[in-house]
């Protein structure tokens, strides 16, 4: 519809528009590949998918097919979900005051059509916007026909009023999805008579209400998630429903440490107004991803239900703020973080995964040793150990430095000036002088040479001490 244009306001100005309805697979098609031709980014915010999920999504829609996306916790399923909303068009006309979106060309309910017979062409019509063509629902075991398809009235069933009479019903939320895209998440925790119940409605346009049998010729994309295990479950999904999904759809978590990393700078929650600087190290940054990496590798960690990005996110987040709380406290202008702040992850990670076995204290033993292997990794993509020798040297002879999460960045500019080679190592991380990335490359430096085994390392009361 052009701008400017007044829109038709009964279905008489709609039919002297020109306009054409189409069904919802058709609009989701033709929009689909116009972005495509237009070059247009679909999945704004979508990292990582670029070369596997967005290309079947995009192939899904162009067939016209349901979509199931399997996929373990955090892997964006219902983002890319929400995103769908963007391929429908900006409106479409629907007859005023219907309950399931009527088509004012061809209504399905009762109430619309006695009203066109009545009206004809001055039926009065209104515009729904696309954004209120979207349902999604938690699959959970308390929901019901009533909640997804439909009731009817027992009271006026009892007055007489047939059952086909469909001015009876108290429509659920798929029927009020009509013309729209409606999502189940989890659907394997769906009751099975609700699969059945939804494969009719899907496939047959009928469903069975209370014992009775209803027609409803709704006009749904139907899209759902699952956990790729429950899914595969035996039992758990009804057959005839698997093979009504046209495009099954795996997920995944990000191959690289650099797609992790951009996940967490776009998702980290922001805020304005402060009066301090924040800067995250590079090497910072890939530790926090690593970790995540390593836990999605460990076997003490479930990895049926996974390591969301959500743990990059939040520990990314407890990091930087760890580091605010120290400049604010030190009357420090920068934020930096650093070593001493990784071991506050703990907060954000655990909740966030499942241990495979229930002892309580070991959670943060499991992170401890993930951060330890991460910062070693990442260290040794930066430093050749022996070529930092010059370093380890100077503890000979019972020298010691320490650090600490608390400890202000002037003092790690003074262990700069006293060892030799210090100030060539930093250089080699991070370019800029400021006291606080020098005191953050500098516990980098000394965890990683401990880690690798040229230093001993201490911890007392919040100090951690390095020395030979
Ligand atoms: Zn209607």
């Amino acid at each position: 519809m052009a701008t400017g244009q007044k829109r038709a306001q009964n279905i008489g100005e709609l039919k002297a528009s020109g306009y054409t309805p189409v069904s919802v697979r058709e609009e989701l098609r033709r929009n689909m590949i116009k972005l495509i031709r237009d070059k247009k980014n679909i999945f704004p915010g979508i990292v990582g998918y670029d070369d596997t999920v967005i290309p079947q999504v995009k192939n899904a829609i162009i067939s016209g097919q349901d979509i199931i996306f399997l996929g373990e916790r955090g892997q964006a399923k219902s983002r890319i979900m929400r995103l769908l909303i963007n391929l429908l068009d900006p409106e479409i006309p629907v007859i005023r005051g219907c309950e399931v979106n009527d088509n004012p060309m061809a209504p399905i309910c009762r109430a619309c059509r006695d009203h066109v017979a009545a009206e004809g062409d001055a039926t009065e019509i209104e515009w729904l916007p696309r954004n209120a063509r979207y349902g999604e629902k938690l699959a959970t075991p308390d929901i019901t026909i009533a909640d997804l398809i439909g009731d009817v009235d027992p009271i006026k069933v009892a007055e007489g009023r047939y059952l086909s009479d469909e001015l009876t019903i108290h429509y659920g939320l798929i029927p009020r999805t009509n013309r729209g895209i409606f999502c189940i998440n989890e659907l394997p925790d769906l009751a099975e008579r609700l699969q059945v119940g939804l494969f009719n409605l899907m496939e047959e346009s009928d469903v069975q209400i209370r014992g009775y049998h209803l027609r409803l010729a709704l006009d749904v994309l139907l899209v759902a998630s699952a956990n790729p295990e429950d899914y595969t479950s035996r039992g758990r999904i009804i057959t005839p429903l698997k093979d009504r999904y046209g495009a099954q759809i795996r997920t995944h978590y990000p191959i690289t440490i650099a797609e992790e990393i951009a996940i967490m700078d776009q998702e980290r929650r922001q805020f304005s107004g402060d009066e301090f600087e924040v800067y995250v190290p590079k090497y910072m940054k890939e530790i926090v991803a690593e970790v995540t990496h390593l836990a999605r590798r460990s076997a003490d960690i479930n990895q049926r239900s996974g390591v969301s990005v959500r743990v990059s996110i939040a520990n990314y987040e407890t990091i930087i703020s760890n580091a605010i709380r120290r400049a604010v406290t030190l009357g420090e202008r920068l934020a930096v973080p650093r070593i001493t702040d990784l071991p506050f992850m703990v907060a954000s990670t655990t909740g966030k995964i499942e241990l495979e076995s229930f002892e309580e204290t070991k959670e943060e033993k499991i992170l401890d040793e993930l951060t330890r292997k991460a910062v070693q990794a990442v260290f040794n993509r930066y430093y050749q150990v022996p070529k930092l020798e010059e370093i380890v040297m100077q503890f000979n002879g019972g020298f010691s430095v320490e650090t600490a999460e608390t400890m202000p960045a002037k003092s790690y500019v003074r262990d700069v000036k006293d060892i030799a080679g210090l100030a060539t190592a930093v250089k080699a991380v991070e370019d800029s002088e400021r006291p606080e990335t020098v005191a953050s490359a500098v516990e980098f430096i000394f965890e990683g040479l401990h880690l690798n085994k040229r230093l001993n390392r201490s911890r007392l009361e919040g100090r951690t001490v390095y020395r030979k």
